[in-house]
């Protein structure tokens, strides 16, 4: 029987990044208000660490969304063929009137 065979690797750098996290714990996460806060408090700490940190070559403001219900807040998963969200009553509910006014142009 053959041995798998195992390539000799080294490891090759792609890329090299400190994450810095603000604490927003005190902020609702999908108030539009909230958000603006969060954004500004974001510009405010790079801002800071420009100021205050020696060997930055660059920084920059990530902000990973999805997303969810404006009624129950879940992502709001909907069927394949139709795309009738399953997560609550009312977004089922704006679904059945779209679909209403659809039949009736
Ligand atoms: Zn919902």
């Amino acid at each position: 029987m053959l041995e798998k065979f195992t390539p000799n690797v080294e490891q090759a750098i792609d890329d090299i990044y400190i994450k810095v996290t603000p604490n927003i714990a005190w902020y609702i996460y999908n108030d539009k208000e909230d958000f603006k806060c969060i954004e500004r408090l974001c510009d405010q700490i790079e801002s800071d660490i420009k100021r205050h940190v020696d060997n930055i070559d660059s920084t920059e403001i990530i902000i990973e969304s999805h997303n969810v219900c404006i009624y129950c807040g879940n992502t709001p998963d909907e069927d394949n063929d139709t795309g009738k969200p399953w997560c609550c009553n009312k977004a089922q509910q704006d679904y059945n009137k779209v679909m209403m006014l659809k039949e009736q142009l």
